[in-house]
């Protein structure tokens, strides 16, 4: 038997097939109709007019950050329970990250916390420069009362939606809401090009910004002429045509997806001291991972032991992410609320969910999980 990962590459025929079309075309060199065509199928799918694919998703972030005003100095409220990267990219910019507990009924950054915070901060002239926004495990955050939070303070809301290409809230596509919007389509993401990321604006002066900036800031002449300090943040049209194939077969991923995610529910739900991230009521995530939170008492062992069981059995679970308060990297920066990131870090595991997982071998995730309690 082999290895079951957590969120493995899902690729086959139509990804080989338009890779080697891209390579045949000789369109090698970095730029070309596949990346041309990938952005605008990912805007069209995005519902947002336009779209810039580039080498990350921490790429992304970084110009979507730079290109609200982020700078050296200011404040940028983040949620502390996601990825470092949501993070870091603040401080590429010499900017200091404000950390923002999430809320225990969706897992997603706290409203109620990044209004409180605005609001006090308005009264001291000290708002932030930013706010970024997760939608977490591929749920979204809840957007009504977040931009409207925003834009009265005029405060740029960026929206690292990395993990959460095909999500809606209320019916409108994550990716969508704030000034920008991000993905990634790393090797572990609902779709992948192996690695990359785009960036996505209703802007179009953003977005074209953001592609001079991402193509060196070369001006238009023939001797390389430069005004701006620009990045080699480009994605290759080799890549773009990968992402093609998968993007097309998006609907396929995420309905996958979701089934993995009943099953496990079927499953598991109902046994003691076993419950799933909350499903907020205001849309439909795409189930990148099936989350599970365990409670030690009520379940007969704790999240690592299942944890290193699992690994025993060569299954590939995780635990949710560290708040990044807790990080090392980040020691000392402020925290704005509670616990709830904290208490989730404790007892979470994300288990096997991609869509390329076997109903036998989710099957052997779920019996190895039971197995621990007897
Ligand atoms: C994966 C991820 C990123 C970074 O994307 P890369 O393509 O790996 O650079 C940023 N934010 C979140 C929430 C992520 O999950």
């Amino acid at each position: 038997m082999s290895r079951v990962y957590l969120s493995p590459p899902d690729v086959g025929d139509a990804e080989r097939a338009l890779l080697v079309e891209a390579f045949d075309s000789g369109w090698i060199a970095p730029l070309g109709p596949q990346l041309d065509a990938f952005e605008s199928e990912l805007a069209a799918r995005v519902g947002v007019p336009h779209a810039l694919a580039v080498s990350s998703g921490t790429a992304a972030l970084h110009l979507a950050l730079l290109l609200v005003g982020v700078g050296p100095g200011d404040d940028v409220l983040v949620p502390t329970f996601t990825f470092v990267a949501t993070a870091n990219v603040v401080r590429y910019l010499g900017a200091r990250p404000v950390f923002v507990d999430c809320d225990t009924s969706s897992w997603q950054l706290d409203p109620d916390l990044v209004s409180a915070e605005l609001d006090a901060r308005a009264e001291e002239g000290t708002l932030p420069a930013a706010v970024v926004s997760v939608d977490l495990y591929g749920q979204s955050a809840d957007y009504d009362r977040l931009t409207a939070t925003c834009e009265g303070y005029g405060v740029p809301l960026v929206e690292d939606a990395a993990e959460a290409l095909g999500a809606t809230y209320r019916g409108r596509a994550a990716g969508s809401f704030g000034v920008a919007g991000v993905f990634s389509f790393n090797g572990n993401k609902i779709i992948t090009t192996s690695a990359g990321g785009a960036l996505l604006a209703r802007s179009e002066e953003l977005v074209a910004r953001a592609r001079h900036l991402a193509t060196q800031a070369r001006e238009p002449e023939v001797h390389y002429e430069h005004l701006d300090l620009g990045f080699n943040y480009r994605m290759s049209n080799l890549l773009a045509a990968l992402g093609l194939a998968q993007l097309r077969a998006l609907d396929r991923r995420i309905a996958r997806r979701r089934r993995i995610n009943e099953r496990y529910r079927q499953a598991l739900s109902g046994r003691p001291g076993i419950s799933f991230m909350p499903r907020a009521d205001y849309g439909v995530p795409n189930d990148w991972l099936t989350c599970i939170e365990i409670e030690p008492g009520a379940f007969g062992a704790t999240r690592d032991q299942i944890r290193s069981a699992l690994d025993t059995h060569d299954i590939e679970a995780r635990p949710t992410w560290k708040p990044l308060h807790l990080q090392p990297l980040y020691a000392g920066a402020p925290l704005i609320g509670g616990t709830a990131a904290e208490a989730i870090f404790e007892r979470g595991l994300c288990l096997p969910s991609g869509s390329s997982l076997s109903d036998d071998d989710q099957d052997r995730v779920v019996e190895h999980i039971l197995r621990c309690s007897r």
